[in-house]
């Protein structure tokens, strides 16, 4: 079976970044590093962290000595970092910077008055950060529905949008052109990032000329479950998979051609391990 490796797969700029930041920090601070909340959404890699002493916790409130790293995507308040500081705590701020776009810019739609809309899942930190950052007035949701339902309330319908980070391009601009229909102002920030638009075009494509698809990343990781379902648009078998260690030869029983690719928070030696795998099949 012949595997092909997308050009853009596993860790983009912001994980490597937040991954050599705890690094450093387990280095520098041997035993006293926490980090709020997983550093990234990759278990495998947030466990071998743990094993050079950079420990999760859930909030500032058990951490009483030390430094405190904040993920990539971002913390819930910015208040976060004048209290870490108040306690006498050592910041390192891991947030993607284009995590801090979002939030910036979220915070720019709601001062200039705009009901303003995030693409995206209520639930996931980055949003969660965002909307600590601007406001809970923003409503979180990958629904037309929900937005047109939410802009029968004004009678002057000005809509600011914003995307996460890792939405898909095709879901984004859905949302935009509806809306559109609607409104009579839009402002539009496109804050999906590069690392996101690059990995879904080529996933994509590749999805395209292979028999079956297999996606690496963690299985709580946003862009890679959007990788998975652009590949299975493409009406393919899909598998996506955390490890090597889940790979079964009965998913490909006469297939040639396999693609992979992985999301942003996937190491290289994981995706080097179901390369591997695969090519014994
Ligand atoms: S996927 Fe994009 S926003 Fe998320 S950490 Fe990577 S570069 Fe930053």
């Amino acid at each position: 079976m012949e595997v092909v490796l997308a050009e853009h797969a596993g860790y983009c700029f912001g994980v490597k970044r937040a991954v050599k930041l705890a690094n450093d920090a387990a280095d520098i601070n041997q035993g006293q590093v926490q980090s709020l909340g997983p550093l990234i959404h990759n278990p495998q890699v947030v466990n071998q962290l743990a094993e050079k002493g950079v420990k999760k916790v859930d909030s500032l409130d058990e951490i009483d000595e030390g430094t405190v790293i904040f993920r990539s995507h971002g913390v819930s308040s910015p208040e976060l970092m004048e209290r870490a500081i108040e306690k006498g705590l050592q910041v390192v701020d891991a947030t993607c910077p284009f995590v801090t776009n979002a939030q910036k810019y979220a915070k720019q739609l709601v001062d200039e008055g705009y009901q303003v809309v995030m693409v995206g899942d209520r639930e996931h930190p980055e949003t969660q950060s965002v909307l600590g950052h601007a406001g809970d007035d923003i409503l979180v949701t990958e629904s037309f529905d929900e937005i047109k339902a939410l802009l029968n309330r004004f009678s002057k319908k000005r809509l600011g949008i914003i995307s996460q980070t890792t939405q898909t391009y095709g879901k984004f601009s859905e949302i935009v052109v509806q809306c559109l229909e609607i409104c009579e102002e839009v402002k539009i920030f496109n804050t999906i990032c590069y690392a996101t638009e690059d990995r879904q075009t080529e996933a994509e494509a590749l999805a395209k000329t292979v028999e079956a698809m297999v996606v690496v990343g963690g299985r709580n990781s946003a862009n890679t479950t959007h990788l998975a379902d652009i590949c299975r648009s493409k009406g393919i078998p899909v598998y996506h998979i955390e490890t090597a260690d889940e790979i079964s030869p009965d998913w490909f029983p006469s297939i040639e051609l396999v693609g992979v690719t992985a999301g942003a928070s996937t190491p290289d030696w994981i995706i080097n391990n179901v390369i591997d795998s695969l090519k014994r099949i």
